[in-house]
């Protein structure tokens, strides 16, 4: 990872990219400060982070040193320049965290899940010049992220960044919290302003999966990345299977390419142009399928209406998906891919029947 230049982030001028790093949760004097210089000593990293309060899902875990942390950090600022960061998750954790000097505050994803934290928080930092980086939620709900940020905006909060963690989700995958990658793309296209940090070690959860997540977040243009780490992640009280040692994150971070979003070199660009001239094209040709594609929905749908036939017959549909999906995999398609793809085709052709049955216009009902 080349890191010469430098970026506008959270209202400081900071090497890019952005690199928080520290403990899950600060723990002893010893460890933060033994961590933090190790971490220091990389010169990469130009955040500190460490969690003093802890949101743990069942009461009796280690739930965080508490205040006493703070001194810690104060230390970490005077003896490695690094700026420091904690979670805040209510009005007592803003004072104490601006009272004792802290550079950054983050909301944690089960504070940004609640409006009336948020609102709190956001009433206690009225007036208050401090960056704030919001997590998203942990469900899926982009609005609910966006509204987290939009309270922080409206309490006059200026420097902003928005941290992917991941989404919790039921069943079974190889990721702690599922990147759901779409989600915080759409977040940048509604909000374009809001710099974007991925956080790989929560939606990992292990730490070989580090590098991959990583490396898709600068693929996307992301401004930065937070990374759990730690002296001794084996003896960590929170978090130990997703922290990394500081000679670790070294190693992942020369690993990780930067590469640019853009570029002047006149071949690439008139190179780019006429792909997505064709990319255009392709698209187009989509568009008209799919249209030709509800058409023959519709006369299915006449059809079946003159006959006395129901609208949706599971079969068939199962033929389609399980078929559909295959064809595609012959083409380097996922199959996770066409299935999500054809379910989706399917409820507009159902809605398109519909409409039919009913006799209804579609236009008219979409006004
Ligand atoms: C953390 O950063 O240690 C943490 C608790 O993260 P999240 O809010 O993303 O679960
Ligand atoms: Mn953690």
């Amino acid at each position: 990872m080349a890191t010469s230049t430098n970026i506008n982030i959270l209202g400081l001028s900071l090497t890019s990219p952005l690199i928080i790093a520290g403990p899950c949760s600060a723990e002893t004097e010893e460890q933060v400060l033994s961590t933090a210089k190790q971490i220091a000593s990389l010169k990469k990293a130009s955040i500190f982070r460490a969690g003093i309060w802890k949101p743990r899902t069942r009461p009796g875990s280690f739930e965080g040193v508490g205040s006493a942390g703070l001194e810690w950090l104060k230390k970490v600022k005077a003896e490695t320049g690094l700026l420091t960061a904690v979670e805040v998750a209510n009005v007592k954790h803003v004072s104490e965290a601006l009272k004792s000097g802290v550079d950054v505050l983050w909301i944690g994803a089960r504070t940004t899940v609640n409006p009336f934290s948020m609102q709190e928080i956001a009433d206690s930092l009225q007036g208050v010049n401090i960056p704030v980086m919001v997590k998203n939620p942990i469900n899926a709900d982009l609005d609910l992220w966006i509204g987290a940020l939009e309270r922080l905006q409206k309490a006059g909060i200026a420097h902003l960044a928005a941290v992917h963690r991941g989404f919790s989700s039921y069943g079974k995958s190889q990721y702690r919290n599922k990147p759901m990658w779409e989600i915080p793309i759409e977040l940048k296209r509604r909000m374009p302003d809001i710099p974007m940090i991925c956080d790989p070690s929560h939606i990992c959860g292990k730490t070989e999966l580090l590098l991959n997540v990583s490396q898709t977040a600068m693929d996307l243009d992301y401004q930065g990345l937070m990374i759990e780490t730690h002296f001794n992640p084996a003896s960590a009280l929170s978090d130990a299977k997703q922290q990394v040692t500081p000679a670790e994150l070294g190693q992942l971070l020369k690993e990780i390419v930067i590469r640019t979003s853009s570029t002047k070199d006149k071949k690439f660009l008139s190179t780019l142009e006429d792909l997505r001239d064709k990319i255009d094209e392709i698209d187009n040709n989509l568009i008209t399928i799919l249209a030709n594609r509800m058409e023959m929905a519709r006369a299915i749908g006449a059809c079946k209406k003159q006959n006395g036939v129901t609208i949706l017959q599971n079969s068939r549909w199962n033929e389609i998906v399980q078929g559909r999906a295959k064809q595609g995999m012959e083409k380097q398609l996922t199959s996770g891919f066409m299935i999500k793809l054809f379910e989706i085709i399917h409820q507009e052709s159902i809605h398109h029947q519909k409409q039919i049955m009913q006799g209804e216009n579609i236009q008219e009902k979409e006004k």
